[in-house]
């Protein structure tokens, strides 16, 4: 058995894009291992989102230029490959910049791995493959090897259209792309026999979704979801991340009408002034935005939200600012991810005028931050004492403890129970904790567990 390490950097895409790497490697005798040092093949599969994105790169293949090295000293061979956003990006300048490195591979073309590592043992040079395939990498795909656990991912979309414009992903990740449905079932099914009880279906603009059904029809990201709830032993559907502009009245009645779709939405507004929002291109103004919220939560009372924000996009004034605020202050988020502006090359609004100072961005995202955080503090609180379902999918710290995901994504964990690894149980929350919920279970679960202890 060959030794494989693949450091996933940024999204969960990145990291379902890893697992199935590392199903793709497999066959080729690659076993996925914990560290970099002794192995015989390195993935970096990376992330452009955030800044100096490429120099982290860099530095990282640095460090295992030199772990090659000893390999070889000892008469072994370690391949480097950077996968991911920043592969796509930068393309041959990794080649030219660290010659160490000997395969780049886009988010898109990484199902041609294996063709990539025989021509490289056939002794040809670095290879390169940033094109965006006219085959769809799905199909090339082999079934999933290992099982995700109890808490699946899976990709139905990928790629964007929208070019908001702070944002690489429509140059890394392509056009938008859905998957047909009936692939999609098929891995579903899999991942159920496989373990899971639920599945959270990604994209990069997942309720952009519009997928060939098994009728030929295009569905909608609702039809899916539907589809999907009809899967025996999957207990909770989630998805992740969407476009206000794309929450169709389909999907808000999904909400409403699909017991195993969670009450959670991560809905990105980025910024509250219409200003801004129209100079991200963002397609809605912050009232749409209020409106749309609205009625998410007619259709589903119990949802909770969470959101992106940007602060210092170039232009933003401080008045600016407090309409981001005042639209936090008017939603009320239970989680959320604030950047500050970051430029990034190729984008329009890397050279827009007007960009804000880095002390401002940080002051205006440290006051977002501490209101978010007050947010994030009483949407815990209030979960106190309440009785949630709670999937458990992991170990805790301490021995015999569980810990599982609230329908919030709260981690949850409770005392003398790792048998419930793989369950689905009722627990009371009995203590709000600042970074999780500790719980008890209750009812015939407590008393199952109490005998069997
Ligand atoms: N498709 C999603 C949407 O439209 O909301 C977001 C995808 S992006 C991978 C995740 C988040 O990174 C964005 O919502 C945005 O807040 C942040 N982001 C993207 N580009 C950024 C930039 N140039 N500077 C700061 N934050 C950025
Ligand atoms: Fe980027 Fe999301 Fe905008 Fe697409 S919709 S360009 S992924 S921020």
């Amino acid at each position: 058995m060959k030794k494989l390490f693949i450091k996933t950097y940024g999204c969960q895409m990145n990291v379902y894009d890893s697992g199935r790497m590392a199903d793709l490697l497999a066959p080729l005798g690659f076993q996925l291992g914990e560290a970099a040092e002794g192995a015989d093949m390195v993935i970096l599969n990376t992330c452009h989102i955030r800044e100096k994105a490429a120099e982290k790169l860099y530095s990282d293949l640095g460090r295992l230029r030199r772990l090659k090295g000893k390999k070889e000293d000892a008469g072994g061979r370690m391949l480097i490959a950077v996968a991911g956003c920043v592969a796509q990006a930068e393309g041959a300048e990794i080649l030219a910049r660290q010659p160490a490195v000997d395969l780049v591979v886009g988010p898109q073309s990484y199902h041609r791995l294996p063709e990539m590592i025989a021509k490289l043992s056939r002794g040809a040079g670095a290879a390169l493959e940033t094109d965006f395939p006219a085959e769809d990498k799905f199909d090339h795909l082999p079934e999933e090897q290992a099982g995700q656990g109890p808490a699946a991912f899976l990709t139905v979309q990928e790629g964007c259209d929208k070019f908001c414009t702070f944002c690489v992903v429509p140059y890394t990740r392509g056009a938008e792309f859905s998957r047909p449905v009936q692939q999609i079932e098929a891995e579903a099914r899999r991942l159920v026999s496989g373990g899971a009880r639920e599945i959270t279906l990604l994209g990069q603009n997942v309720n952009a979704y519009r997928g060939m059904g098994p009728d030929g029809e295009s569905w909608g990201l609702a039809r899916l979801i539907r589809r999907l709830a009809g899967i025996a032993g999957l207990a909770r559907l989630r998805y992740t991340t969407s476009h206000p502009r794309d929450m169709d009245a389909d999907l808000i009645a999904a909400h409403a009408d699909q017991p195993k779709l969670m009450p959670y939405l991560h809905l990105p507004v980025q910024s509250g002034s219409d200003r801004v929002l129209d100079a991200m291109n963002r397609g809605h103004t912050a009232d749409d935005y209020r409106r749309l919220v609205d009625r998410i939560r007619k259709a589903c009372p119990e949802i909770a939200l969470s959101s992106d924000f940007i602060t210092g996009f170039p232009g933003e004034t401080d008045a600016d600012f407090q309409a981001t605020l005042a639209l936090v202050r008017d939603i009320g988020y239970a989680q959320a991810f604030s950047f500050q502006y970051s430029p990034r090359p190729g984008t329009p609004a890397a050279t827009a005028a007007r960009q804000v100072p880095d002390a401002v961005k940080h002051e205006r995202l440290l006051t977002l931050q501490a209101l978010l955080a007050e947010q994030q503090r009483s949407f815990s609180a209030s979960c106190g004492h309440r009785i949630f379902s709670v999937l458990f999918d992991r170990p805790g710290k301490k021995p015999g403890q569980a810990v599982g995901r609230s329908p919030y994504l709260q981690p949850v964990h409770v005392d003398g129970a790792a048998s419930l690894i793989g369950e689905l149980r009722d627990v009371r929350i009995a203590e709000v904790l600042p970074n999780s919920l500790r719980g008890e279970l209750v009812g015939a679960a407590a008393a199952r567990v109490l005998e069997t202890a």
